[in-house]
């Protein structure tokens, strides 16, 4: 049993919406008070600011994703023509492309395993020969 944060009454756990499924963690709202809660939320002033929010968290991490590839580019030269300087170098696929290079980059770990990098001169003569 477990007690809802909106009603405070105490529901069977089936009555909780999966929150993190795969870690067995489920929302603090029962089922019955959830739609309430999102539309009181998401309508007007909360709205607003969950979305300011939503911009900031975006852009600190898009930051720090920013300065994480530069600092692995500092340290790696290109494989294929020795190219050291950071600015002029280019992620591209070891093998076929099957998603963005961004996309590696957030849901990989071990993101580098799948790309190369290439100076922008490299990877336009591979393009246009
Ligand atoms: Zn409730």
């Amino acid at each position: 049993m477990k007690v809802c944060n909106h009603c405070l009454k105490e529901k069977d756990e089936n009555e909780f919406n999966w929150r993190y499924k795969a870690l067995g963690v489920r929302n603090k709202t029962c089922k019955d008070c959830q739609p309430v809660f999102n539309k009181i939320y998401y309508e007007g002033d909360a709205k607003k600011k969950h979305l300011k929010q939503v911009k900031e968290r975006t852009a600190v991490a898009r930051e720090a994703a920013r300065e994480h590839v530069y600092e692995y580019l500092l340290h790696h030269p290109s494989e294929l023509c020795g190219e050291a300087d950071p600015r002029v170098l280019e992620f591209h696929h070891v093998s076929e492309k099957d998603m963005a290079i961004i996309n590696k980059y957030t849901s990989h770990k071990n993101w580098m395993a799948f790309l190369k990098l290439a100076c922008v001169d490299i990877l336009l003569q591979r393009i246009f020969g």
